[in-house]
């Protein structure tokens, strides 16, 4: 048996060390951090392993500059610490991302805060990267830019972590999608076991919720940006960013594939976070009527421009606040669940790894942050490269695009991928910037239905479904516009 024939679907242990509820960012990198300290761990999700807020992140690993307007300084080290963390555990994954700060018109003495903030900005950048064993270093930040990080694939980046914690215990790592609500079983009013839907009751040395805005009574807001073909803003690859004449706010170009990602636009949101996603295309008018008065392009842009939009739930700190929150947290609840409530893609690792030293208590086990032995990643497409070699077949081009046969057979049978929007969304990336056609959908439709033994009217549904996904009506996953 060879390392791509271990599939994630082997039978499930009678008990773990953790088990983590909710596989977003924050509970996939949880897993992690258990997996690589030799904790054994099991990862139940409700839907999709990636299908709530962390499908909509901007990519962007923030190096921390925005919170020296804070004087946060631990958070501008935390943070930058972190990206070169992340650079050297996914050095194909994370990349250098020039940014520059459009600051005519504001100002001599916003202009004169701004470059004093980065010249110590870049000084306390240095620092933080001695404290990370054999990172990367970043190029220099030249005025009036500055290095922020950019995660190019984001479904690809949070597979390699649970490709990575799969290796990394053999048998003692499991994962489950698709498993609907979680609950939680006490025992003398401790949380200590978890039961749902299709499995049996499992025993957990230590329950860590990674649930988003999921959890109870959590204020939310929503955050959206929009997907539109490559701005002359983005020339040279090089992310833009403003400040709003009206609100002050930033406002963001990103260069990313052969688009610009813009935002990040925000707005209050009544539905229930636990509920699917639904924004009404108003809303993108609005978004649009917002960006116009920043830039003579962004003025230019119509719906019609828009590609794709990503729009998710985050967490803010009190209902009838305006503002998202801003920091993260690990809490405990009285029966002793450990909660983590994470607010940016950039520091997830990082936060995970808190909650496995809080963990550890419970499991009367001590654990450090083991940053001296993070190694890099294994990549999710190496895998399935390993795996299209072993089957040569396999390699040919699916409706002759970017998927070949082998991606589809590896996300079905050794990632969990149960339908369409599994598939296109969150194990490819076809589907996350655009609607990626209907010849490709059938294609990869049929294939589903041999290796799943879907019928004629089951994989007509699976097409229907995904269309109904990607137009918004039924998922939190992106929107196609035209
Ligand atoms: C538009 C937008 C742009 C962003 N851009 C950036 C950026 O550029 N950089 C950055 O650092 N951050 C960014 N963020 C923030 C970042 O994306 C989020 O902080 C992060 O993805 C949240 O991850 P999570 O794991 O906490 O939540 P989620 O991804 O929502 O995961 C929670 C999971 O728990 C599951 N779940 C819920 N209840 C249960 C249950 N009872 N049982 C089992 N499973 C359950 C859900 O199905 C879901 O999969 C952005 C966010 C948005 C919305």
């Amino acid at each position: 048996m060879t390392n791509v024939d271990v599939g994630w679907n082997a039978p499930l242990g009678e008990r773990y060390d953790i088990v983590v509820i909710g596989g977003g960012i924050h509970g996939v990198c949880v897993t992690y951090e258990a997996a690589r300290r030799g904790l054994s761990v099991l990862l139940l999700e409700r839907k999709d392993f990636g299908s709530g807020t962390s499908s909509n992140s901007m990519k962007i690993v923030h190096g921390g500059l925005r919170y020296m307007q804070d004087f946060d300084f631990k958070r501008v080290i935390d943070s930058n610490r972190e990206f070169r963390i992340l650079q050297h555990i996914a050095p194909a994954l994370v990349q250098p991302l020039s940014c520059q700060l459009d600051v005519r018109g504001r100002g001599v003495l916003f202009s004169l805060k701004f470059r004093s903030g980065l010249a110590l900005y870049n000084a306390i950048a240095k620092f933080a990267a001695r404290a990370v064993p054999s990172a990367l270093d970043v190029p220099a930040s030249h005025y009036p830019g500055w290095y922020d990080g950019i995660i190019l694939d984001t479904e690809e980046f949070l597979l390699s972590y649970l490709h990575t914690a799969f290796r990394e215990e053999s048998g003692k790592v499991a994962f489950r999608n698709h498993v609907g609500d979680v609950t939680v079983m006490c025992r003398e009013g401790r949380a200590v076991a978890v039961t749902t839907a299709s499995t049996g009751p499992i025993e957990a040395g230590a329950i860590i919720e990674c649930v988003g805005v999921a959890r109870e009574g959590q204020p939310v807001g929503m955050a959206m940006n929009l997907i539109v073909d490559r701005l002359d803003l983005n020339a040279g690859a090089i992310a833009r960013g403003f400040v709003h004449p009206h609100d002050g706010r930033s406002v963001f170009t990103v260069p990313w594939r052969d688009a610009s990602i813009v935002g990040t636009f925000e707005r209050s949101y009544s539905g229930d976070p636990r509920e699917a996603l639904s924004i009404d295309p108003e809303v993108i008018d609005e978004f649009l009527a917002w960006l116009a008065p920043v830039h003579a392009e962004f003025a230019k842009l119509t719906r019609g421009d828009v590609r794709f939009v990503h729009a998710g739930l985050l967490p803010k700190d009190a209902h009838e606040s305006e503002e998202l929150s801003r920091a993260s947290k690990v809490d405990e609840t009285e029966d002793g669940r450990i909660r983590v409530l994470g607010v940016k893609y950039t520091t997830s690792r990082a936060l995970a790894s808190q909650a496995i030293q809080r963990a550890a208590t419970h499991l009367d086990k001590s654990v450090d942050d083991a940053l001296d032995r993070l190694v890099p990643l294994i990549s999710r497409s190496a895998l399935v490269r390993e795996f299209t070699a072993e089957y040569p077949k396999l390699s040919r081009p699916l409706a002759g695009g970017e998927l070949t046969e082998g991606d589809v057979v590896f996300a079905v049978r050794h990632e969990l991928a149960v339908d369409l929007t599994d598939v296109l969304f969150r194990r490819t990336r076809v589907a996350n910037a655009g609607h990626p056609g209907d010849t490709l959908i059938h294609a990869v439709a049929g294939m589903m239905a041999s290796l799943i033994g879907w019928t004629d009217s089951e994989k007509q549904k699976q097409i229907e479904q995904f269309e109904d996904d990607i137009h918004f009506t039924g998922g939190n996953i992106g929107t196609v516009v035209r």
